[in-house]
C-alpha cells in the first residue's frame, strides 16, 4: 500500500535513454513525432518533464526538433574533466553547449561494460553539477545481489559513494534512477512494491548522506523494462517519481503513453 506523500512536492520526470540507437536523422524524426504528440496533448505537456537522451551525434538535430516544445535534451554520459587529452570523450561543458540540460551518470551498462566504478560515478556527478547539467544517477543491484539478499547493501554503497561530500544545495538538485540490473532490457519489470521498497532505502540513505529531508526532496525514477502497459502501476507508488525508459523510448507512441501515465499520476497525487 502506498503511503501519504511527503512535502515538498517532487518533480515528475520521464527520460528516454536511446542507448546506441537511431542515427541523427532518425533521432530528429522521432523527436519531431514526439513534439507533435506533445503539442496535441496539453494534459501531458505540463506536469511531467519529458527528457530525450539520444547518442552524441544526434544531440544537435534532436535539440533543433525539441526547440520551443518544453521537452528537454539529455546525454547518456560525460567525462569528469572539463577539457584535455581524453581522446573520444565528451565534457559536460560541450553537452551544455549543444543544449543538454540533463545527463545520465553511472548507467549499469557503463558500470558493467565500460568498467565505471563508484569513484568514476562520483566524479561524473560532480562534473555534471559543475557544468550546469542535472545528473540522473543510476544505482541498482544485479540479480545475484538481489537473490543473495544484498539489494539494500548495494544501494546504500552506491548512493553513499556518489553523494558523500557533495554540497547539499547541489545534491538536492540531482536525480536518482533506481535501475535493477536484472530488469534492464530483459522485459522483467520490478513490481511496484519492489520499486517502492528500493526507493525508500535510497531516500533513507540520502537523508543520512546529504542531510535530513533530502530523501523526501529528491526525485527518484524507476528504470527497467518500463512500458506503456506497466508504467501507471509503477507511478501509482508515491515513492516513484517517474521513469528512465530504454527500449520503449524508441517508439514515439509508447514513450508518449508513459509520459501520459506520469501526467495522470501527477494529477492524482
Ligand atoms: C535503461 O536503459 O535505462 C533501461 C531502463 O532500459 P529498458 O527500459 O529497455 O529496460
Amino acid at each position: 500500500m502506498s503511503t501519504p506523500r511527503a512535502v515538498p512536492r517532487r518533480p515528475r520526470i520521464v527520460a528516454g535513454n536511446w542507448k546506441m540507437n537511431r542515427v541523427a536523422v532518425e533521432g530528429a524524426a522521432l523527436a519531431r513525432e514526439l513534439a507533435s504528440l506533445h503539442a496535441a496533448d496539453p494534459a501531458a505537456s505540463g506536469a511531467p518533464i519529458a527528457v530525450l537522451c539520444p547518442p552524441y551525434p544526434g544531440l544537435e538535430s534532436v535539440a533543433r526538433a525539441l526547440a520551443g516544445t518544453g521537452m528537454q535534451l539529455g546525454a547518456q554520459n560525460l567525462h569528469a574533466e572539463r577539457a584535455g587529452a581524453f581522446t573520444g570523450e565528451v565534457s559536460g561543458e560541450m553537452l551544455a553547449a549543444v543544449g543538454c540540460r540533463w545527463v545520465i551518470v553511472g548507467h549499469s551498462e557503463r558500470r558493467q561494460l565500460m568498467g565505471e566504478t563508484d569513484a568514476h560515478v562520483a566524479a561524473k556527478l560532480r562534473a555534471a553539477c559543475r557544468d550546469g547539467l542535472t545528473p540522473i544517477v543510476c544505482v541498482g543491484e544485479t540479480l545475484a545481489e538481489r537473490e543473495g539478499g544484498r539489494t539494500e547493501e548495494v544501494l546504500v554503497r552506491q548512493v553513499t559513494a556518489a553523494w558523500h561530500g557533495l554540497r547539499p544545495a547541489e545534491a538536492l538538485a540531482t536525480v536518482v534512477a533506481y535501475e535493477p540490473v536484472w530488469a534492464i532490457g530483459t522485459g522483467k519489470v520490478a513490481s511496484p512494491a519492489q520499486a517502492r521498497d528500493a526507493h525508500r532505502v535510497i531516500r533513507a540513505t540520502l537523508d543520512r548522506v546529504v542531510g535530513e529531508g533530502a530523501g523526501a526532496t529528491m526525485a527518484i525514477l524507476y528504470g527497467g523494462s518500463v512500458n506503456a502497459g506497466n508504467a501507471a502501476a509503477l507511478f501509482a507508488e508515491n515513492d516513484v517519481d517517474g521513469a528512465l525508459v530504454g527500449g520503449a523510448s524508441l517508439e514515439a507512441a509508447s514513450f508518449w503513453k508513459i509520459v501520459g501515465a506520469a501526467a495522470t499520476a501527477d494529477v492524482a497525487r
